[in-house]
């Protein structure tokens, strides 16, 4: 289980988050919804470590072990994954090193050129995705779908168990949504945890969600009830 506890955050002397504490169960999905500015990336920003957030006293645990000290890419380590709403692109840096090192800093490996391309290979051809996108530059003029496909490749090698999902639905068309929460159900599995970030609903209309999060600035838990979601959907957040 990852576990927060009295999480508040301010950026820019700002408040964004206040004592927000939450409980990610592995076997569970969730999902996290609030208006735009509520405060959703920053959460999981924050869970993930980023320096632009000042965090207030809090607890981060992951079974009940303290994790609050630990850099970004030891909670990756531990089994933190966080596909960006905003995703940098990287010139110089290719789709196949970037993935092959990643791969290698999870399982402390070496793994060589010809070793990774038999790793690699058999995902591409699952997911029908052209050799040449290994070639590419990291999401540099990638589409929505591109995109898309690179995090669930990075899901597939690190096989993380508590998956941060924000806006992976924005860029992405009615069919390109369906095809991707069917890979990501196909992820899903009792030892792992997909927690969507969304403010439209299609992606989770694929998925089983065990609980719903509204954010705003505090916190409102309810379990998954689509009742719920017809509610906000006809009458919004307030
Ligand atoms: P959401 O993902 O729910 O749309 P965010 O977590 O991105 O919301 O933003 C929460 C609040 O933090 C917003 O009011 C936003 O304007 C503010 N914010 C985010 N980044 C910065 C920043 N670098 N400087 C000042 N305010 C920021
Ligand atoms: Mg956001």
């Amino acid at each position: 289980m990852l576990t927060i506890k009295n999480l508040s955050v301010t950026i820019a002397n700002k408040e964004i988050l206040k004592d927000i504490s939450l409980n990610f169960e592995l076997g569970k999905n969730y999902c996290i919804l609030g208006q735009n500015g509520s405060g959703k990336s920053s959460l999981a920003m924050t869970i993930m470590w980023n320096p632009k957030y000042s965090i207030e006293s809090w607890v981060l645990s992951i079974e009940k072990k303290n994790i609050n000290d630990l850099t970004p890419n030891e909670r990756a380590k531990l089994g933190i994954f966080l596909a960006f709403q905003h995703i940098p692109e990287i010139k110089g840096v290719k789709v196949f090193e970037f993935l092959r090192s990643i791969y290698d800093a999870k399982n402390g490996t070496t793994t060589s050129f010809l070793g990774f391309k038999k790793i690699i290979e058999p995902m591409i051809i699952e997911l029908n995705i052209d050799k040449e996108f290994l070639r590419r530059d990291l999401n540099v003029g990638f589409s929505g779908g591109e995109r898309r496909m690179l995090e669930i490749l990075q899901l597939k090698l690190l096989e993380p168990k508590y998956i941060f999902l924000d806006e992976i639905d924005s860029g992405l068309d009615i069919d390109a949504i369906a095809s991707t929460a069917k890979i990501l159900w196909n992820i899903n599995n009792k030892k792992n945890s997909l927690i969507f970030i969304t403010h439209v609903f299609k992606i989770i209309e694929h998925i089983q969600i065990d609980e719903v999060v509204v954010l705003e600035k505090w916190l409102l838990k309810a379990k998954w009830d689509k009742k719920l979601i017809e509610k906000i959907k006809k009458e919004g957040f307030k």
